[in-house]
């Protein structure tokens, strides 16, 4: 995809349509001549060979690191078919593997790639996710990993401190729910350096659930693994719970497999089908939801009610510590997730203001096509400490939208009314 030159014609989308017809072309070209238009489910539990001969073949097969179809755990016509699919998004990635839920496919990526006996030290990003903040300080910690954030521990850190025991970098970019970009080319510069001095490339792992695969693409920049919540963007009706792994290189993609087919953590086939629907229109529906983000966005920014406004789009350069350069670099559209801050401080003022609205939806999860509001210190990171959360910005006066695909000037009435009491 080609790389857009402003804000303005980033946010228009224009320029993907010939992407567009690829991926839809390829999606229906799937079901071949007089065949139906939409594959059909099939929920089989087990595939029947016509011997015991072929049924241990196709074992040896799948312990050399194929797909052969066996038992549903595995893999199912469906799933490989959805996961092909997948791969036109990610034009450099080598293969796709659907998770049962994007933190199933965040810790079983980590477990497979991190030996915590020889490399235990997975170096995040912060803030990230609650759960996937809770995973790496609470759970992972329970097998041997040791979770360190960036943002307590400096960029040489990883050499000065942690000699040759890191396993991974582990980074959202954007994060939820500040929306900040994690420059991408940097820390591939440092893992380089890792590289010289400890002989060995920790895999970099990059959660982009906030870009969806359309407006950022982790590869170009270093990046190892990329993994989407699917429940996101990539779903987009707020019906399918899933997580999706993208991986450049084959050998890292077989191990993830591995886990999968082991830990049995793949999405479900009625999941998938829906998901093959939605992707037909994953790129309409970005696109519209990032134009109608920015002029939120741009609403939110003048409003007297609000200290401001956390998103790609309305960055300038020389601003907020070179998020405008990152973003320039690293993404291809601000997509439709705003944060802001109100200028009351208190939780109260957020609440009131979170059950005004009638638009906006008082649900977590982001990315669907119905717009959502959510309070993220008392919600989807009330897992995390609070003095890590007011360290990374998640104070009581922060609110999180998702712009869906309603009328933009019903979302912006929608605010004005919800806003009117806190800006008399
Ligand atoms: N990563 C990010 C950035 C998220 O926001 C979420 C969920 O909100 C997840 C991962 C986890 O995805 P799931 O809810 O599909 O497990």
């Amino acid at each position: 995809m080609e790389k857009y030159r402003s804000i303005e014609s980033k946010n228009s989308c224009t320029g993907n349509a010939s992407d567009r017809s690829t991926s839809m072309s390829t999606v229906s070209q799937r079901s071949g001549a007089n065949m139906p238009l939409i594959p059909g489910l099939n929920f089989s539990s087990t595939y029947e060979a016509p011997t015991a001969e072929e049924l241990a073949d196709r074992f040896q097969e799948l312990l050399r690191g194929g797909r052969p179809f066996i038992y549903q755990r595995f893999g199912t016509p469906l799933i490989e078919m959805v996961e092909q699919a997948l791969l036109e998004f990610e034009a450099r990635s080598v293969e796709s593997l659907l998770f049962r839920s994007g933190m199933a496919a965040i810790s079983t990526a980590i477990q497979a790639l991190v030996d915590p006996r020889l490399h235990p030290v997975i170096i995040h990003s912060e803030p990230l996710y609650g759960c996937t903040f809770e995973y790496l300080t609470t759970i992972a910690p329970k097998f041997g990993y040791e979770a360190v954030s960036l943002k307590t521990a400096t960029f040489d850190e990883p050499f000065a401190k942690y000699g040759g025991r890191v396993g991974a970098f582990f980074v959202e970019h954007p994060s939820n729910p500040v929306i900040s970009l994690f420059d991408l080319d940097a820390i591939f510069q440092l893992r380089e350096q890792y590289f010289t001095v400890h002989g060995y490339r920790p895999p970099i792992i990059v959660d982009s659930t906030f870009m969806s695969p359309l407006f950022c693409h982790p590869h170009e920049h270093g990046a190892d693994v990329v993994i989407h919540s699917v429940t996101k963007y990539l779903g987009g009706h707020s019906d399918i719970l899933g997580g999706v792994v993208f991986t450049k290189e084959e050998a890292l993609m077989a191990e993830i497999r591995r886990y999968r087919n082991v830990l049995g953590n793949l999405m479900d086939e009625m999941s998938s089908w829906l998901l093959l629907r939605s992707l037909e229109t994953l790129e309409l529906r970005v696109c519209a939801q990032a134009s109608s983000a920015l002029e939120v966005a741009r609403f939110l920014a003048d409003h007297p009610a609000v200290e401001k406004v956390l998103y790609p789009g309305l960055l300038t350069p020389g601003g907020d510590l070179g998020q405008h350069m990152i973003f320039q670099r690293t993404c291809d559209s601000p997509g439709s997730m705003i944060s802001i801050y109100l200028k009351n401080p208190t939780r109260g003022a957020a609440f009131r203001v979170i059950n005004a609205t009638k638009v906006f939806r008082r649900a977590v999860s982001l990315g669907g096509t119905h717009s959502l509001i959510e309070h993220p210190a008392s919600t989807t990171h009330a897992g995390v400490p609070e003095e890590v959360r007011i360290q990374s910005g998640i104070t009581e006066n922060l609110i999180r939208l998702s712009v869906g695909v309603e009328i933009t000037s019903k979302l912006i009435m929608d605010l004005r009314q919800a806003l009117l009491d806190l800006a008399a």
